[in-house]
C-alpha cells in the first residue's frame, strides 16, 4: 500500500499495537497514548489495513427493541437508539380520562399526577372539565341530587 512515511518512527508500530490489543479502542484514545492526531491514527491503521474505526458493541433499544451501535452523538447511546426513543420511553403514550385522547408526558409526572388525583387528564381543560362534572356542585347546581 501506498503510504507516506510522515509518521515518526515508533509510533506506527505504537499505534498498531495499541490497536490489536484494543479493538474497542477510539482513534484519539490511541493518539492520546501514542501522542499523534487522530488523524495520524487512521492514516496508520489505514495503512497498516487495520481496522480505522472501534469495535462497536451492539445495544438493544429500551423503546424499541431495535438492535443499534452507540454513536457518539448520541450520550444516552447504551440504552436507547435515538433521541426519539430516549423521549418517548421517558413520556409515556397515555390515554387522557377525559377526552380519551393519546398524549404524551414526562413518567415521573403522570405518576405524580395519578398517585395525587388518581386521575390523568391530557391538560387542564379537561381536568377542569371533570372536576366540574364531579365536584363543582356550587358551580353546576343542576348537578345536585336533592334527596326526597
Ligand atoms: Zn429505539
Ligand atoms: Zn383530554
Amino acid at each position: 500500500m501506498n503510504c507516506p512515511q510522515v509518521v515518526k518512527s515508533g509510533c506506527r508500530e505504537k499505534v498498531i499495537e495499541l490497536r490489536r490489543n484494543n479493538p474497542c479502542a477510539t482513534q484519539s484514545w490511541i493518539g492520546l497514548h501514542c501522542g499523534v492526531s487522530r488523524q495520524r491514527v487512521e492514516q496508520i491503521l489505514f495503512c497498516g489495513g487495520l481496522p480505522t474505526s472501534h469495535y462497536r458493541t451492539k445495544y438493544v433499544c429500551a423503546n424499541c427493541r431495535k438492535v443499534f451501535s452507540p454513536t457518539r452523538s448520541i450520550s444516552m447511546s447504551k440504552i436507547f437508539c435515538c433521541r426519539r426513543c430516549h423521549y418517548e420511553y421517558y413520556n409515556p403514550l397515555t390515554a387522557c380520562e377525559w377526552c380519551g385522547k393519546l398524549f404524551r408526558d414526562k413518567g415521573s409526572s403522570i405518576v405524580a399526577r395519578a398517585n395525587r388525583n388518581k386521575h390523568i387528564f391530557c391538560g387542564d381543560k379537561c381536568n377542569g372539565a371533570y372536576m366540574g362534572k364531579h365536584y363543582g356542585f356550587a358551580a353546576h347546581p343542576e348537578n345536585i341530587r336533592r334527596r326526597a
